[in-house]
């Protein structure tokens, strides 16, 4: 309570006064609070520390409330947008608000902006609550994070238990959704920055020495209903619904910045993540905006590490042509077993036997000699093992370029893209739970908070936290 009497606040001096009365009631409550819990034998730490947090919410609320009100009746009577003097006054509108520590009623002015011809509330503007639904800053964070990390029904009971905010799932859902869709624009107005110089001030520190960028990418799917209830209709039409929809996602970052953990875990300092459901343009976009944040224009050397899928490669070719290529070592390993597993379908050891001596080939970066080999199998074999061969060499031939797993190692480069992988998984772990389906917008809006958490950009949607990290963007 000092800082209401110092003198850097002149306007809130009065406030002493009006906070007098509900702060000497709130120590005497609490006081007594506390006195029981000391006295009686059965109670811990735990016990004086819900009485402290049970005694002082009223009293929270009540400071909050005064405050809020102080600041809604100094904000001029002007068009938050565009600053003309408002008409048709009238005082002392009143709207309840859900907040951190519980409803809160504020009076406000409501007037006429003649130029652009709506009403308005200037004190909504500067109090931050001038978005539709009735949850403050704080109150709209918390939905958007719990909702983002968690299904409704469990975010909400945790919520409570956590921080004594009642949001029902529907309200909790709706709310969540509505930052989400925030979050989007937000990404939108950031990622077009980086198409032009404005975007600079969001290019992280890069080092003076060399660095090599490294650039993953992967995809899943997740399961959608956009079509509820039509499934009968669509069927008569000849058609089945689509289910099953793919999620685009990468990541980057500089090569000094993978390091291991105290553990010994594999860990990445600093790095960007994209995960969007608009389709190979979107994440082709949002990654390469990713990629200029983390020095895509100061690297010595870009390299791009994934699967095999198609729509990785063109898309590397489109939009990081400078970059080197590399198939994800396991992906190679794989389509190697597939071949031994052709050649010796029902004896393992046989299979064991022959892919042995191929895998370390390719570890030690002979995969043209490895080409070659097989090149030479196929034309020994017959029907349906021919085939069989044949199709995993195609694959095989179609990556030759990307497989020099031995020079990775000199470099110290990954072999393979799983970093991405488990990112792909962390996110499955919200979004691809057992009985779960989703709306593509639903699903592209908490997937967009979720990543600005990840990217250490939450401060970005929600100002009022306080600054974190600066070396993590
Ligand atoms: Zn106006």
């Amino acid at each position: 309570m000092r800082s209401c009497c110092g003198p850097a606040v002149p306007h809130l001096d009065s406030s002493c006064e009006t906070f007098a009365g509900p702060v000497a009631d709130w120590v005497v409550r609490l006081t007594a609070g506390l006195t029981r819990s000391v006295q009686a034998s059965d109670q811990t730490l735990g016990h004086l520390e819900e009485e402290i947090l049970h005694q002082t919410r009223e009293l929270e609320r009540r400071l909050l409330e005064e405050a809020a009100q102080r600041k809604a009746e100094q904000t001029p009577p002007r068009c938050p947008v565009c600053g003309c003097a408002l008409t048709r006054r009238t005082p002392d509108r009143e709207r309840t608000y859900q907040t951190r520590f519980g409803p809160v009623t504020i009076r406000r002015l409501r007037g006429w902006c003649r130029r652009c011809r709506a009403w308005c509330f200037p004190a909504d503007h500067a109090l931050g609550l001038n978005e539709a639904g009735s949850a403050s800053p704080s109150v709209q964070e918390m939905a958007a994070l719990v909702a983002s990390k968690l299904p409704v029904a469990e975010a909400s009971a945790v919520l409570e238990r956590l921080t004594g905010v009642k949001l029902p799932p529907a309200t909790l859902d709706r709310e969540a959704r509505r930052q989400g869709q925030r979050a989007e624009r937000k990404r939108q107005e950031l990622d077009a920055q980086m198409r032009t110089a404005q975007g600079v001030p969001q290019i992280l520190a890069q080092p003076e020495v060399p660095f090599t960028l490294i650039i993953e990418l992967d995809a899943w799917n997740i399961c959608e209903r956009d079509d509820w209830g039509c499934t009968a209709a669509l069927r008569r039409q000849g058609r089945e619904p689509e289910r099953w929809h793919w999620v685009y996602g990468g990541t980057c970052f500089r090569l000094d910045q993978r390091t291991e953990s105290a553990r010994g875990r594999p860990c990445i300092l600093s790095r960007g993540t994209v995960m969007t459901r608009q389709g190979v343009e979107g994440v082709r976009e949002q990654l390469f905006a990713e990629a200029q944040r983390h020095g895509l224009a100061q690297a010595a050397k870009v390299l791009v590490v994934a699967d095999g899928a198609v729509w990785i490669w063109n898309l590397t070719g489109d939009r990081f042509p400078q970059a080197q290529q590399r198939l994800d070592y396991h992906h190679a390993r794989e389509h190697l077993w597939a071949v031994a597993h052709a050649l010796y379908p029902d004896e393992e050891r046989a299979a064991r036997h022959w892919v042995e001596p191929m895998l370390a080939q390719l570890q030690r970066g002979r995969a043209p000699a490895l080409l070659n080999d097989l090149r030479a199998l196929v034309r020994r074999l017959r029907h349906k093992k021919r085939q069989a061969v044949a199709g995993e060499l195609a694959y095989l031939e179609s990556h030759r370029d990307r497989m020099d797993y031995a020079a990775a190692r000199r470099a110290g480069e990954p072999e393979g893209s799983g970093a991405m992988e488990s990112t792909c998984r962390q996110y499955q772990c919200r979004f691809k739970r057992t009985g779960q389906f989703w709306s593509r917008a639903g699903d592209e809006a908490l997937m967009c908070l979720e990543t600005f958490w990840r990217n250490g950009r939450w401060h970005l949607l929600f100002p009022h936290i306080r600054h974190q990290d600066p070396g993590k963007n």
